[in-house]
């Protein structure tokens, strides 16, 4: 038997910076912990603050993924305007609210995997009267 890689051996190499990354991004896309791929898991997954990131990519997404496309059709532009908006309003409201959790996962993966964590000193914004 030759020994070609360390596979071979039953040793893996540890995972590239960009492989962490990928998976940290992959496991808060799946709705998991970012740091063990647990569900729950006791890990403090709000230090690493997303802010507007999520839902500015996923309207980001879903503009180009439905939005832009449907603008290509010609029957959005001849059909009355409370059929247009009644039928794809709910269908992008849908899309919306299925992509932005798992965008938002997948931000906290990526602030996980680059260890940008928020200011703990930094106090909330007071209530709105
Ligand atoms: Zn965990």
């Amino acid at each position: 038997m030759t020994i070609q890689s360390l596979t071979d051996l039953g040793l893996t190499a540890p995972p590239s910076r960009f492989g962490r990354t990928f998976q940290s991004m992959q496991r808060g896309l799946v709705g998991r912990c970012p740091r063990c791929g647990e569900g729950k898991c006791g890990n403090d997954n709000t230090q690493y603050p997303s802010d507007d990131a999520g839902p500015y990519f996923t309207i980001l997404l879903v503009g180009h993924i439905v939005i832009a496309p449907l603008l290509c059709f010609s029957w959005i532009w001849t059909a009355p305007v409370g059929w247009v908006i009644g039928t794809t309003l709910p269908a992008i409201a849908i899309l919306t609210l299925l992509l932005l959790p798992r965008v938002k996962g997948a931000i906290v993966g990526l602030l996980y995997a680059l260890k940008l964590k928020g200011d703990p000193s930094a106090e909330a914004l007071p209530p709105v009267v």
